[in-house]
């Protein structure tokens, strides 16, 4: 299957093209040529499916036509390593629990998919050199990235952060792995990270010396795999007697997620709707709301990892549609909270019905409590495990939240970070010197 740059600048290019470059050279994103329709059969039976049944058969409508089948079930149930259930929180409102992964974090899903598919594509072309992964993190992603690629032959992993502006459980969760991740704790700030990042792609001495690539959330490897648990959750709704009044709802700061919903919409999934939860950062429900978008820079809540200005997955989602405003608005409605209401949503939602939930999960469901319609079950997507903001949290439910095992690990491990400068010439000496 060819891609083509929502730019429509840059020329179509291969799967393995794609995966390795992440963004077209022309700066758009990368959208696959054909989204197959899956047939009535396959939806008709998929609520007697296993999780890896139906992804397999996901990733081989996109995937099919550049990976050998084997090869390509493997990646997809090495991927899937734990389960992705559905929770009832009340009448009428269920839970897409994502957080059962590594890092607890939906995260996991992409991030582990596309270390396997880079794998594959490098092990194929007879790369000799290693290839590095170069990602800069402000928290969350550093560390599903991190322990994705953790172990994965062929492949270095260099993690950039800010010195003293993570917390602790997410810094344990890519400084103490040691093995082909190495951490940099950077003096400086998140955009510092990000600008060395960037500078070295750009550099022309490190890229004829080193393989770099990223491991970006825009690639096409990391946000079309997480299109596999809206199916395996359909079916789970299916199984638990909902048909397709189901409107799904997701906490969105980068749009990627909710972007690899449309997608499954798009391959017949019967989702009646999606709903995009916002926190302040609202600019997707101000384009709904007025058919114009207007990036700004992002303000710093509780639900941190929704704090984007300026979505980069919004240029698919107009893609998608043809840029069609309406079209969007008729499939896709917008809430958004801030953070006084999200804490009060955490502190209502286990009052009265014993459910914990993560500051982004709260967004998502409190925007099926403003938004569902007569007729209508909601199931959002809770995307981390409440432990990850465990101040929010805690205050919020005036009790301990209980730290899950695969968390709970990283806690004991040593810091093994080297220490960084924000200046370019001495991150260029280090790679040169790695
Ligand atoms: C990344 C992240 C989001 C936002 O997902 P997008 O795909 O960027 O919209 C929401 N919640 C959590 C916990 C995240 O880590």
């Amino acid at each position: 299957m060819l891609y083509y740059s929502t730019n429509k600048q840059s020329p179509e290019a291969s799967l393995a093209e794609v995966v390795t470059r992440g963004l077209a050279p022309d700066r758009g994103l990368y959208m696959p040529r054909r989204i197959d329709r899956l047939s009535d059969s396959f939806f008709a039976g998929i609520d007697r499916l296993s999780f890896h049944e139906i992804a397999c058969r996901v990733a081989e409508a996109f995937f099919g036509e550049d990976i050998p089948r084997e090869e390509l079930e493997s990646i997809v149930c090495d991927t899937l390593s734990f389960d992705t259930p559905v929770v009832k929180v009340r009448d009428g409102i269920w839970s897409l629990e994502l957080f059962h992964g590594p890092t607890a974090a939906f995260k996991d899903v992409g991030a582990r998919f596309m270390a396997r598919m880079l794998a594959h594509f490098i092990g194929r072309s007879g790369h000799k050199e290693k290839v590095t992964v170069l990602v800069a993190t402000s928290g969350d992603t550093g560390s599903a990235v991190a322990n994705g690629f953790l172990g994965v032959e062929g492949i270095d992993v260099v993690v950039l952060y800010p010195k003293g502006k993570v917390s602790e459980i997410q810094e344990k969760q890519f400084a103490t792995l040691g093995r082909n991740i190495t951490a940099l704790e950077v003096d400086g700030t998140f955009d510092d990270c990000q600008r060395l990042v960037k500078s070295a792609f750009l550099d022309e001495e490190l890229t004829r010396h080193l393989t770099l690539t990223s491991a970006n959330s825009i690639n096409v490897a990391r946000f079309l795999p997480q299109s596999f648990y809206y199916f395996h959750a359909y079916a789970q709704m299916k199984r638990a007697g909902f048909g397709n009044d189901v409107a799904v709802c997701v906490p969105s700061g980068n749009f990627g997620n909710i972007t690899a919903g449309l997608f499954a919409k798009r391959m017949g999934l019967p989702v009646k709707r999606f709903i995009a939860a916002n926190n302040r950062n609202d600019i997707f429900l101000q384009y709904l709301r007025t058919g114009v978008y207007t990036p700004r820079p992002s303000v710093a809540t509780v639900a941190n990892a929704m704090d984007v200005g300026d979505p980069s997955n919004f240029a698919r989602v107009l893609d998608l549609y043809g840029g069609d405003w309406q079209a969007i608005c008729s499939e896709i409605s917008g809430f958004r909270y801030d953070d006084d209401q999200i804490r009060d949503g955490i502190t209502r939602v286990y009052k009265d019905y014993g459910y914990v939930l993560d500051p982004h999960g709260a967004c998502g469901y409190l925007a099926l409590e403003e938004g569902l319609l007569p007729g209508e079950t909601g199931l959002f997507l809770e995307t981390a495990h409440p432990a990850k903001f465990r101040d929010t949290v805690e205050a919020a439910i005036g009790r301990s939240v209980e730290i899950p095992e695969q968390l709970r690990r990283f806690m004991d491990g040593k810091k093994l970070s080297l220490g960084m400068t924000s200046r370019f010439e001495d991150f260029k000496a280090y790679l040169l010197s790695r």
